[in-house]
């Protein structure tokens, strides 16, 4: 390997450091490290569009949204993630009835999330948003520097490689997890889920009528209250966390007119989740 990119002794050292050592060795990592961090999308922000909490509820849900999505981006570039949702619940029960491993069920699950996210770039197809593959890179920033808006699948694509979680074959990084990384590895300026509660309450609202509204919590709060599962996916806790980025992420209502607006515009009208 030759130096010729930088001149500057830290690119240098962290060659040296490349060549010789384990690739986690601690001084290769702090070198690695030293460069500042850069942000690829910081404009951006993603929203994640639930499966079942929007999509499933059908128009009386996804209606709305679709008006709202289509004059926010006039201010906002968005990067609007699907999630799976209830055809993905029943997959996934046959298919672990069926003992198939978690790299089955995550292909299943990822399968839904395309189908969501190819409705909703039919819906969004007369203002010029469009579904994409994989939200990897490709074209991603044209559609945003030319539409300020773009549509995509919002599982991630782990596929058969997906770390099985010891308790079941249920994949465990999801559309939650799957919208947050691509947040947190571009670099995004906010990431908003979109379900159908208020945020966070101290139950699940649906079954638990004792349950009070948490409007700011964060990640080590919630699981001291036991709350680590409960409106997204538990994986996603550590990965907020450890962001270098995203470094909080709201749960809003979009059953209620407006919200998403206002939560594009950084006002705080659901459950605000903490890294620290
Ligand atoms: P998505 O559609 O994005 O996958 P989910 O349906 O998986 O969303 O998650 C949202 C649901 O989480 C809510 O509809 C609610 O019933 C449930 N939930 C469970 N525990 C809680 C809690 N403590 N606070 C708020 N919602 C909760
Ligand atoms: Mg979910």
């Amino acid at each position: 390997m030759t130096s010729t990119a930088s001149p500057s002794g830290s690119t240098a050292e962290l060659e040296a450091l490349l060549i010789q050592r384990s690739l986690s060795d601690r001084e290769l990592q702090a070198a690695a490290e030293a460069a500042p961090d850069y942000r690829i999308l910081p404009d951006a922000t993603v929203i994640k569009i639930g499966g079942q909490s929007i999509i499933d509820r059908g128009r009386s849900a996804v209606y709305p949204l679709v008006e709202e999505i289509a004059s926010a981006r006039k201010d906002h570039k968005l990067l609007i993630g699907t999630g799976a949702g209830t055809r993905a619940r029943h997959l996934y029960s046959i298919a672990a009835g069926l003992n198939l491993p978690a790299g089955v069920l995550a292909q299943l699950g990822a399968s839904v999330a395309d189908q969501n996210a190819a409705m909703l770039g039919q819906l969004l197809a007369k203002y010029g948003i469009s579904a994409v593959d994989g939200a990897g890179l490709a074209a991603v920033p044209l559609y945003l520097a030319e539409v300020n808006g773009v549509i995509f699948s919002g599982m991630p694509p782990y596929k058969m490689w997906i770390r099985p979680a010891r308790e079941s074959v249920i994949p465990p990084y999801r559309t939650d997890a799957g919208c947050f990384l691509v947040a947190e590895q571009f670099g995004c300026k906010a990431m908003v889920y979109v379900k159908d509660e208020n945020g966070l309450y101290t139950g699940n609202p649906k079954t638990d009528k004792h349950a009070t509204f948490i409007p700011e919590i964060s990640v080590d709060e919630m699981k001291a209250k036991g709350l680590h599962d409960s409106i997204l996916e538990f994986p996603m806790l550590d990965l907020l966390k450890t962001a270098r980025h995203v470094r909080q992420v709201q749960v809003i209502n979009g059953l209620v007119p407006g919200n998403l607006t206002r939560a594009l515009a950084g006002e705080h009208v659901g459950t605000l989740i903490t890294a620290s």
